[in-house]
């Protein structure tokens, strides 16, 4: 296995390039498979398949300006030694994603990994692995040499954990629960492995009371409803000044009903099924504790009246939360939002702090100095200002606390495969 360390540096660009060309040839195809195999709406697919190919051709440039950095000198204080650092492919690393976004969360970990010169191997969720073995398919028509990128299919706990424990594994890029993580990291400790974690959130969205109200529904509905509240980002914590909060839940509950429920293929969906029973029945014991610990569903909770069969899940908004609610505390991977109202600004701070989770959050404000000043305060590896969920492959994602360590995307997501050696000479 070490044997396929760097096999192929020369033409990474190139077969980055023509792996993003022949995606987005197909990509009808990949939005349509990915939509049959997880249920998301086919437009989500559609701008995931974007995202994909934005990725590699970002990695592919990238790839091509890692060598002008070889070598680079170091400044010493004494003249007689000299000093240079080079950086090198990590090695063989196992890259584990999850269902949510199938193809998406691979090309995080495959498009970088590849460009810094690893062998990869590539465990998909058996729940969604049809575009990642596609994504196979692809490698073997470019330039890729045999092995370079291998995609191994299986259950999590046999599959993913052999590939964990594994001695010719260097590096492990894991992108799913928290749970699993614990088991990853302990297997990875083994061997002293590197890790990088990129787990679940519980990412709060702060409204103050300036806002264009309209507005801010729309980024709250998007920031816990996209994808079928299946987004590890998802602010799922909606803590609104306790001023707007009656007209804007009135409003959240007029958007809410105007949500598209329906077959993800059809036109115009923004809401499909949950990926599968066992993830169905986790998001409908969510909302029946919530009730059953004594906060109210002020909409939804329920299948879609409209639709007899499939895991569907209505968007669901829950008030009379109290910070010790399991709905509050523990993440519920579905179309769900509590809500909660504050009246100062360190309330609303300590609210959104409040968890073990540090993923995604975000501020909505017209006051651009408050803006600031909650940004910086906000215990989370992303913050997002005015909006919420935005995703660039040029910016670093990631989490703090139980959200994980490490950063994907960027610059950031090249430098976790590489290693950096430095060579000093005495002259
Ligand atoms: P999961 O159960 O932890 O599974 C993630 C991946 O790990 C799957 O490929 C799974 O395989 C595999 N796996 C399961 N048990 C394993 C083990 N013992 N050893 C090695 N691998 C194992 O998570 P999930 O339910 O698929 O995804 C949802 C979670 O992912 C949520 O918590 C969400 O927040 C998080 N997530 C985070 C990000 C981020 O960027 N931070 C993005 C997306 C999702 P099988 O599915 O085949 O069993």
């Amino acid at each position: 296995m070490k044997n396929l360390r760097c096999p192929f540096k020369q033409n990474i660009k190139q077969s980055l390039l023509l792996t993003m060309i022949l995606i987005k040839e197909r990509k009808p195809v990949l939005a349509k498979l990915e939509t049959v195999d997880c249920g998301k709406p086919l437009s989500e697919s559609e701008a995931d398949m974007d995202d994909v190919i934005g990725c590699f051709e970002y990695y592919a440039d990238l790839a091509e300006g890692l060598d002008a950095k070889q070598k680079a000198p170091i400044s010493l204080p004494m003249k007689t030694f000299k000093s240079y650092v080079i950086r090198e492919p990590i090695g063989v690393v196992a890259l584990i994603v999850p269902w949510n976004y199938p193809l998406l969360m691979a090309t995080w970990k495959v498009a970088p990994a590849l460009a810094a010169g690893c062998a990869a191997i590539l465990k998909p969720s058996e729940l969604a692995s049809v575009t990642c073995l596609e994504l196979g398919e692809v490698c073997r028509e470019v330039d890729l040499p045999a092995g370079v990128l291998n995609i191994l299919p299986g259950l999590g706990p046999e599959a993913g954990a052999s590939l964990a424990s594994h001695p010719h594994v260097d590096k492990i890029s894991f992108t799913g629960s928290t749970v699993t993580a614990v088991k990853i990291m302990t297997a990875a400790a083994q061997r002293v492995k590197p890790v990088t974690l990129e787990l679940g959130g519980k990412g709060p969205i702060v409204v103050f009371e300036d806002v264009d109200i309209d507005k801010a529904v729309e980024w709250t509905i998007f920031g816990c409803f996209y994808t079928n509240g299946q987004i590890c980002s998802a602010t799922s914590r909606l803590i609104v000044h306790e001023s707007i909060a009656a007209e804007f839940l009135d409003r959240l509950v007029k958007w809410s009903e105007n949500i598209k429920i329906s077959d993800p293929l059809e036109e115009g969906c923004k809401l499909g099924p949950i990926v599968s029973r066992g993830q169905y029945e986790k998001v409908m014991n969510f909302i029946s504790n919530a009730k059953g610990e004594g906060a109210t569903i002020l909409y939804g909770g329920n299948r879609p009246k409209h639709l007899k069969k499939g895991f569907f899940v209505e968007p669901t908004i829950i008030t009379d939360v109290t910070t010790s609610m399991q709905i509050w505390r523990e993440e519920v991977f579905g179309p769900v939002l509590c809500v909660k109202t504050f009246t100062t600004e360190e309330e609303a701070i300590e609210l959104a702090n409040d968890t073990h989770y540090g993923l995604g959050g975000a501020v909505v404000s017209k006051d651009r100095e408050r803006c600031d000043r909650v940004s910086k305060l906000l215990q989370n590896g992303a913050v997002w200002v005015n909006c919420s969920q935005p995703c660039f492959c040029q910016a670093p994602f990631g989490g703090t606390k139980w959200s994980g360590f490490g950063r994907e995307l960027g610059e950031w997501g090249l430098e976790s495969y590489l290693s950096v050696k430095q060579v000093t000479e005495y002259v």
